[in-house]
């Protein structure tokens, strides 16, 4: 089709070609046509993925039975057994809350729940750097959407102050860390806002944070202490907990209310058991890993602190995502291919997956990296800019 060469042709001319590259992976480490490069480009923020002493202390614990590596339906008519059960009932009590839904990945739950709880008047209200799942999700929706310019609080107050009359329900959705500046939410303040609201509820997606915050690594829900008021709190399993599939955390109500109008829960076959019990696993290992969470938050900082003192570039985050922000398409897909020829696996990230005009290398960091693995990161690309 003549067509689709023309989009693909100019998708070439503008930079923004997407492709999937052939890699091998070896621990923190990744291959692409032969080239060792360290992995600055994963979501695996605590090496979790990659740990074989976790993966036989999984099978070992699983020997005499294996869970099924197949559902082979939807959990409401035959996919259903006891992991799943297990593992919501594991996270409901650990984040003291009535209810835990489990589906396939973040992005069905983003696409399922927001239009499962939406109709003609619902008004959805969304911070404008939210991910593409929750943007898809609403676009599926009937709802109203309005959007509030990125963590700016004070236009969300103004948009609940004239809208509030003309809906029976408005949500309010975020990221807490969002993906791409690694920035957080204020979910407190979040929280404060949607409470002087009658019929409003907090969607907040913790895709980022899971793992990573919190004194139990319930996320950044739990560090600043409002698990207990985000009326819906969805996350990954694929990210820092090394898995795959997706929660999210409820009343009762809310839960019911999906089993019976959530089309990727009622139409998609479940996760195999076996990824369930693994999800389980890790999950019952988050409360003992601190000591990363401290040690990522330690390098993130000290990574964030040269990037803005040395290189005086604009440094939105807060997390161990790490924004090198160059600006222009063709710069950054310069810069990231002289990385990877000196062993860095970095990504230039374009519009319109960013603003346009905030073309970036997106750094992300993990617990195993130290300090030194950092200096000499910093040390090429000074040499880089200087050549
Ligand atoms: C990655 C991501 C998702 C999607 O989760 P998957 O489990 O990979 O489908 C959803 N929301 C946010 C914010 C994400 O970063």
């Amino acid at each position: 089709m003549q067509l689709f060469e023309q989009q693909l042709q100019q998708l070439k001319q503008a930079n923004q070609i997407r492709q999937i590259p052939p890699l091998v992976h070896d621990g923190a480490f990744i291959y692409k046509e032969n080239q060792k490069m360290l992995n600055l480009s994963g979501n695996d923020y605590l090496g979790l993925s990659y740990k074989r002493d976790l993966q036989q202390e999984f099978l070992a614990l699983h020997s005499d039975n294996l869970p099924l590596f197949s559902s082979t339906s939807s959990r409401l008519l035959t996919g259903n057994s006891p992991e799943y059960q297990h593992l919501e009932e594991s996270m409901a009590l650990a984040f003291d809350r009535e209810s835990c839904l489990l589906f396939n990945t973040g992005y069905h739950a983003n696409i399922g729940i927001i239009p499962a709880l939406s109709d003609e008047n619902t008004l959805i209200i969304s911070d404008q750097l939210i991910h593409a799942s929750l943007i898809d999700g609403i676009r599926l929706s009937k709802a109203t959407r309005l959007r509030f310019a990125h963590n700016d609080y004070e236009q969300l107050q103004q948009l609940l102050e004239e809208n509030q009359h003309h809906y029976h329900l408005i949500l309010i959705v975020t990221e807490s860390v969002f993906s791409m500046d690694g920035d957080h939410a204020d979910l407190t303040q979040l929280v404060n806002i949607k409470k002087q609201y009658p019929n409003t509820l907090l969607y907040v997606d913790e895709a980022h944070a899971i793992g990573v915050y919190g004194q139990n690594g319930l996320g950044l829900a739990e560090e600043q202490g409002c698990i207990a008021d985000i009326d819906l709190l969805v996350g990954t399993f694929g990210k820092a907990m090394a898995s795959v599939g997706a929660y999210l955390i409820s009343s009762q109500l809310i839960r019911d209310t999906l089993i019976n109008k959530m089309r990727p829960l009622i139409f998609s076959t479940a996760l195999p058991p076996l990824n369930i019990a693994w999800t389980h696993f890790i999950f019952n290992k988050l409360p003992k890993l601190q000591t990363q969470r401290q040690h990522l938050a330690h390098i993130s900082a000290y990574l964030r602190t040269v990037f803005a003192e040395q290189f005086h570039l604009p440094m939105p985050s807060q997390s161990c995502i790490v924004p090198y922000i160059v600006g222009d398409n063709q710069k950054a897909i310069a810069l990231a291919h002289a990385l990877q020829q000196q062993g860095y696996y970095c990504l230039p990230i374009r519009p319109p997956t960013v603003p346009k005009g905030t073309a970036r290398i997106r750094f992300s960091l993990n617990a195993d990296m130290q300090q030194d693995t950092l200096d000499l990161l910093i040390h090429v690309l000074k040499g880089l800019n200087n050549a």
